[in-house]
């Protein structure tokens, strides 16, 4: 009989933002099992995904060798391929045709016409080197000002950066340790950041008190103090008027508004309107709720604050976040043990990528530029118009992730020179003119830094399958077929480049990742403190409130589409569903797209459990089970992002908050129809 060929190797789990470590066990060459290591994030701790999702790493789709379009493929929008019907569409070459075809094609738009005729649209699942190179290939290689990643769907940190001068937590997760009280706006951790939220119950079950600003009912809802349960789009209404009641009542921290903080007079002015009577005519939220909250939480000693995508993924989530870290500030939640703010991030290296300047308004260290490139949507609007002629994609997918997905596929179908770099035949790669293989991040070495400022360095911890390169490389090979020198760079000389150039990383070096394999940035003495700004702000000694309009849904609900639909994640999948709906475990759990609808809703439609229906927007029509589910408010038709069988961003609107051009996922007017 044979022998099974064991091996173990250690990586960071790619599923979300908590960075947990996790430890894969081989055999032969498959991965037999993965269970938590000892990292700082997880302490052995890992979610389903993190246990049951690396079988993706050795599944038969991996793309392992370069692909070049076949000259009759059609680019059809209509198709929405994937998987293994896309690889019908190429044929194989070798790495060195793949880079000659790739670089030719940038080269020869550039040339014809010019630079801005082309971008580039990087990943938060990659590497921090993955992200600083291929940031300085677009504005370097390219010269173009193009260049964003997929952040750009869920960014939450542009409103702290205006009020701290800081884009990144104030304090981390284990803070909430020291905290007395929690207020958390929009988000689902148990979901989202599962192992996030062990520790945040923990917490919770030791006597911290959760204030919970949520439409819909979830995990941490039992754990909560007040469940506010505002009607969806509603939250600047509801905070402030807790904001109001701070202030009317005397409760704020007068030093802290007097010495540190600027715009306290226009903010009162402004939430003078909303009484908690008005609010919770607006809110649903009955107002001795509001004022209960209010209270609970400025007259506590330390509260954290967190919030998610269900804050920021609106047409006016900038100033959702505007109005969360206002209460904040009022109060005086920052800088102490346990009282901080924090945005939780959603894929792996979010704050990684945003600190190395994959963005089209920053150069690495969030330098500011005079004038910002196309966004992660608008890049698809140009490209409709024949403004941007050329791509390169690394690692994203915007052919599902990107709202109103007619419009992207359009966009990606009149491309002339499309380059996709992945681990999968992505619904985006269907559109390429060359797929280059790309390596898992399992496979490969660099750095990634969490939600919480820890950057942890990685290390292979399996071989590369067949031809598969790690980005960061293939990038560099690009790089060097447009003229730039950088043959000789390794992830060591990328690492030591960035903790020159960003001040974040001030201090590192990559003898001290490997030393240590992880730090969390700003470096400080030893016994300082996580929870940052007990003394000055990074924009100087007063933090700002920003002034905030909140305008309101852009397509509220009618006659003709009366329920509110709003998309999010499950905690099964992730994101466009590429990795985890190729682990068989997970699969089982979450096999198939569901409406989640409150029971009344579906028995007012006559649909049974189980039943098929159809639901509808101004942009398209997908058909999927209904599934009775009480934590969905009435007149809400919840689905998750993940499952392209019935594609949620072919219902969602393509509208932009004119802040973060983040674009609205968490409300559009659907009909719904029994099938
Ligand atoms: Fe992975 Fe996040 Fe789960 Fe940790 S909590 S195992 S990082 S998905």
């Amino acid at each position: 009989g044979r022998t099974a060929v064991t091996a173990k190797g250690e990586t960071v789990c790619p599923f979300c933002s908590v960075g947990c470590r996790v430890t894969l066990h081989m055999v032969d060459d498959e991965v037999a099992w993965a269970e938590g290591a000892d990292g700082p994030a997880n302490r052995g701790r890992l979610c389903v995904k993190g246990r049951f999702g690396f079988s993706y790493l050795r599944h038969p789709d991996r793309l392992t060798v370069p692909l070049v379009r076949r000259a009759d493929a059609p680019k059809d929008p209509a198709l929405a391929l994937r998987g293994a019907a896309v690889l019908d569409l190429f044929r194989p070459v070798d790495w060195d045709e793949a880079l000659d075809t790739a670089a030719r094609g940038f080269a020869r738009l550039r040339a014809a016409h010019g630079p801005g005729s082309l971008a580039v649209l990087g990943s938060a699942k990659g590497s921090n080197e993955d992200a600083y190179l291929l940031q300085k290939l677009a504005r370097m290689g390219l010269g173009t000002p193009h260049v964003d990643h997929c952040t750009r769907l869920c960014a939450s940190v542009p409103p702290l950066a205006e009020a701290t001068g800081f884009a990144a937590v104030t304090a981390p997760i284990e803070e909430i340790a020291c905290a007395e009280v929690v207020l958390m706006v929009g988000s689902n951790p148990d979901s989202n950041h599962p192992v996030a939220a062990s520790f945040m119950k923990n917490a919770f079950r030791r006597g911290t008190k959760l204030i919970l600003v949520d439409p819909g009912i979830q995990a941490l809802s039992r754990f909560a103090t007040h469940h506010l349960r505002t009607a969806p789009g509603t939250d600047v209404a509801l905070l402030s008027a807790m904001t109001r009641v701070v202030i009317e009542e005397g409760l704020h921290d007068r030093d802290f508004v007097s010495g540190r903080l600027e715009g306290f007079e226009a903010l009162r002015a402004r939430v003078a309107p909303f009484t908690p009577e008005m609010a919770a005519g607006l809110t649903g939220v009955p107002a001795q709720d509001i004022v209960a909250a209010a209270r609970l939480f400025a007259g506590t000693r330390a509260a954290m604050t967190f919030w998610g995508m269900g804050a920021s993924q609106h047409a006016f989530g900038a100033d959702n976040i505007r109005a969360v870290i206002a209460l904040a500030l009022v109060c005086g939640q920052v800088g102490r043990p346990g009282a901080g703010l924090h945005p939780l991030r959603g894929q792996n290296n979010v704050q990684g990528s945003c600190d190395a300047g994959l963005l089209p308004n920053y150069l690495p260290g969030y330098r500011p530029l005079a004038q910002a490139g196309h966004t992660v949507v608008e890049m698809f609007d140009a490209a409709r118009r024949g403004a941007v002629r050329g791509l390169y994609v690394v690692g994203g997918n915007p052919a599902m992730a990107n709202p109103d997905l007619a419009v992207t596929r359009a966009g990606l179908a009149c491309l002339e020179h499309l380059v996709v770099q992945d681990i999968f035949p992505t619904e985006t790669a269907a559109f390429a003119d060359v797929i280059l293989p790309a390596a898992a991040l399992a496979e490969r070495a660099g750095t990634v830094t969490n939600t919480d400022r820890l950057v942890q360095r990685i290390a292979p911890a399996l071989p590369l399958p067949g031809g598969a390169r790690p980005d960061w490389r293939i990038i560099r090979d690009i790089g060097a077929r447009l003229g730039l020198s950088w043959a000789n760079l390794t992830v060591e000389s990328l690492f030591e480049d960035m903790a020159q150039e960003l001040p974040t990383l001030a201090g590192f070096s990559w003898r001290m990742m490997v030393q240590d394999d992880h730090a969390r940035y700003p470096l400080r003495p030893a016994g300082a403190g996580e929870s940052l700004f007990g003394d000055d702000f990074p924009r100087g000694a007063k933090a700002a409130i920003v002034p905030l309009d909140a305008s309101g849904a852009d397509e509220m609900t009618d006659a003709d589409y009366p329920f509110i639909l709003m998309t999010g994640r499950l905690r099964e999948h992730w994101h466009t569903g590429t990795m985890t709906r190729r682990s068989p475990v997970l699969e089982a759990l979450s096999p198939e797209p569901q409406a989640h609808m409150h029971p009344d809703d579906l028995a007012r439609l006559g649909v049974t459990v189980g039943g098929e229906v159809e639901v509808r927007t101004r942009r398209g029509m997908v058909h999927l089970a209904a599934m009775p589910d009480r934590a969905v408010r009435p007149g809400v038709v919840w689905m998750a992002m993940s499952f392209f069988e019935a594609a949620a961003n072919e219902l969602t609107v393509n509208r932009l908050d004119p802040t973060t051009r983040v674009p609205d996922f968490k409300f559009c007017a659907a009909a719904v129809e029994k099938k």
